[in-house]
């Protein structure tokens, strides 16, 4: 910790900083205004009332007296301009506001307007004298709004104290360039010493975002050079096993799979065989929208591997979903007398030792399960292939345990999000891509619709007949976390309520308060098809795969989220059926609740949908990126800055290919900046 060049700094103040993180000098640069309050943004006085936010009022002097005595003394100005009057207190320095302002001079006023009945008032406003109106932008007119908290406010430190210390630093510390001077130039941006000048104390709102560009592409360079060097070392890496295709691939493929891939699939495969049948490790992801049949090109990955004699670990984020994939590796691999295991967190002590020994004496081939799977007690024989599903539910830190199981195993991983392509590269770009863009053939287009409880009786005709001819219906309810008993009482509700209305067709009722046993067996129920009707809280929504269903009823539609309907809706369609989304929309619906249930009634394409979403809610929100294993930069948004994250990433790579050891004398800086950070990073990753 060294804030010496900061004076008087307290105790009180100095834990305040450390509890908002902010742990050095340097860490107070970093922490950069959230808005900057323009004092050039003139209000006339009649329309002031009050506001939270200091104004800038421009106006003549009318009167100037000293009022009370003692503790109560205080200066009183008024000050008028066309559209009224208010008045401006002081308490404290009476004389030198006196001696600076008379009556009749015209002056810019900035404060904090209180209401007083009729009386607006300002206590204590910063007073500059005019010649005219205009005058007012010669002033420092952008004052810095920092982030602050509790702690910070409780310690009094104010925008304008770190304003002052922000500004001694500047004056002494030694800031140094690390960008080369070729990028600089290229992007025309400012010196780093010159950027923390302009952000902190800019001069027009553009130079502040100017040198905001700056800090972005610093951060998004550094982490597209870490990504570039860890593709690098990857690459080095020539110690995986080659895994190629045998008797059991053949066999899935050319007797037991009954349908034909799509072409989507077919190249994701051939290039996943190409990856394997090297000694360097696979980093593949395979990119897909719900439906596009992932699964079927994780099977073909992992019986490579079977037929070289290695083990996969397959792991997805809910158990629903790992024993969905149990269930369906049943189907297609107890002909081919594969052995397989399920590997999940709450199982009985003697069928989990049973599963453990099975898994370390090399005996299973495939383990699939939750995260469960990482666990340290999990050891396996000959790992040769890590298959993990949904990955954005996943962190980096997750892939990389699951690496650890074995020397070097092969990576493929496999998710949905439906982001750009482009935007995927850069992000994931230390993984090869392969998109699955088409869906499975034979299968007709959801029709969705919304509608409302008057609606109620016709809708429950169209279950009963869609039951009575063979179908499986979905009745999901949204999962309001702060509230999952009331939530619970929602869905056992309606559970309730279709169970009398049918007393004939078998229901069930799906939630994530049930016991794993009871959730299995609801589930594989409904898979098997013995039940007919589902009713379910959004446990569903990842991964679940059963082809009969072809109707699904999303009771309070509006409050579910764009991406979430559409990963819901997702669970239908997957059959020759047609198949029906039907919205129940309730009350009364905001705008953008309107607008989402619109689209997921014009469109089935998961990339508009996610476009949409975006839109709708904000970058940061529609990746949720805490919780989506997407890097988090502290500047830098990866939808809205993504042009910036590709330039930093060509430029990062082109450093790469040519001094990958930033050895020239023109990295030096960079070198001793990114060698720490990188550091850092590798010990996510997990390289090195
Ligand atoms: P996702 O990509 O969302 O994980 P799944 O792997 O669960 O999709 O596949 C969805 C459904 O489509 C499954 O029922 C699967 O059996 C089926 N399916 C996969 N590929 C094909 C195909 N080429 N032709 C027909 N059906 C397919
Ligand atoms: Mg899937």
């Amino acid at each position: 910790m060294n804030f010496i060049d900061l004076h008087k700094l307290s105790n009180k103040r100095l834990e305040a900083l450390q509890t908002s993180g902010i742990n050095s000098v340097n860490d107070l640069l970093h922490l950069f205004p959230r808005r900057y309050l323009d004092k050039s943004n003139i209000k006339p006085i009649g329309l002031l009332s009050g506001q939270p936010e200091p104004v800038s009022v421009v106006g003549t002097i009318t009167e100037l007296n000293v009022a009370g005595a003692g503790r109560k003394r205080r200066l009183m100005m008024t000050v008028e301009d066309q559209t009224g009057s208010m008045k401006a207190v002081w308490f404290k320095g009476l004389k030198y506001v006196m001696s600076r302002f008379k009556e009749g001079n015209l002056v810019s006023l900035f404060g904090k307007p209180k209401r007083f009945g009729k009386l607006i008032s300002m206590a204590h406003p910063d007073m500059e004298l005019l010649e005219s109106t205009s005058e007012i932008k010669k002033f420092d007119t952008l004052l810095p709004v920092y982030p602050s908290n509790q702690h910070l406010s409780k310690a009094y430190i104010s925008n304008k104290i770190i304003s002052g210390w922000i500004k001694q630093i500047l004056a002494h510390k030694e800031i140094r360039e690390f960008l080369p001077e070729s990028t600089l130039e290229k992007y025309k941006f400012p010196a780093r010493k010159s950027a923390f000048q302009m952000i902190h104390f800019p001069k027009s709102k553009s130079e502040a975002s100017t040198a905001l560009e700056r800090f972005k592409y610093e951060e998004l360079f550094l982490f597209e050079l870490s990504m570039g060097r860890i593709k690098k070392i990857q690459r080095s890496r020539k110690n995986s096993t080659p895994l190629t295709p045998g008797g059991y691939t053949k066999k899935f493929f050319n007797e037991i799979l009954p349908f034909q891939l799509t072409e989507g699939q077919k190249n994701a495969l051939s290039e996943i065989r190409d990856d394997l049948s090297t000694d360097i490790q696979m980093n593949r992801l395979i990119q897909g929208d719900v439906g596009a049949g992932k699964t079927v090109v994780a099977i073909g990955a992992m019986l490579m591997a079977a037929d070289s004699g290695y083990q996969s670990a397959f792991m997805a984020p809910t158990e629903i979903l790992a024993e969905q994939h149990y269930f369906t590796l049943k189907k297609y691999l107890e002909p081919l007398g594969i052995n397989f295991r399920l590997l999940l967190g709450g199982q009985k002590k003697a069928l989990r030792r049973e599963i453990l020994a099975d898994i370390s004496s090399g005996n299973c081939n495939i383990v699939v399960g939750t995260h469960a799977i990482i666990q340290e007690s999990v050891e396996f024989n000959r790992l040769g292939l890590a298959v993990i599903d949904e990955q954005h539910r996943f962190g980096v830190r997750q892939r990389n345990e699951i690496l650890q199981k074995g020397d070097q195993p092969h990576l493929l991983v496999m998710s949905a999000t439906p982001i750009p392509r482009s935007l995927a590269m850069t992000i994931y770009s230390d993984l090869d891509i392969s998109v699955i863009k088409d869906l499975p053939g034979g299968r007709k287009p959801i029709k969705t619709a919304v509608r409302t409880d008057k609606d109620r009786e016709t809708i429950n005709n169209f279950i009963a007949e869609s039951v009575g001819d063979g179908g499986q219906v979905y009745v999901v309810y949204p999962l309001i976390e702060e509230s999952e008993v009331l939530d619970l009482k929602d869905a056992t509700m309606g559970f309730e309520k279709l169970k009398r209305r049918f007393p004939e067709i078998p229901i069930g009722l799906l939630h994530g308060q049930m016991k794993q046993e009871e959730k299995e067996g609801v589930m594989r129920s409904f898979i098997e098809g013995k039940l007919k009707i589902l009713v379910t809280t959004t446990v569903i929504e990842v991964g679940v795969d059963v082809s009969n269903a072809s109707v699904m009823i999303v009771e309070h539609a509006e409050r579910f989220g764009l991406s979430q309907l559409h990963q819901l809706r997702g669970r239908i369609g997957r059959g020759t059926r047609q198949s029906y989304c039907i919205l129940m929309a309730g009350g009364k619906l905001s705008e953008s609740g309107r607008f989402r249930l619109k689209k997921m009634v014009e469109t089935t394409d998961g990339f508009e949908i996610a476009e949409a979403d975006l839109r709708l809610r904000g970058p940061g929100d529609f990746l949720g990126t805490k919780q989506s294993g997407l890097p988090e930069f502290r500047y830098a948004d990866i939808i809205e800055d993504r042009l910036l994250l590709e330039q930093a990433k060509n430029d990062a790579w082109q450093i790469i290919r040519n001094d990958p050891e930033l050895s020239n004398t023109e990295h030096k800086n960079l070198k001793n900046i990114f060698e720490p950070y990188f550091q850092e990073k590798t010990e996510l990753f997990g390289v090195g």
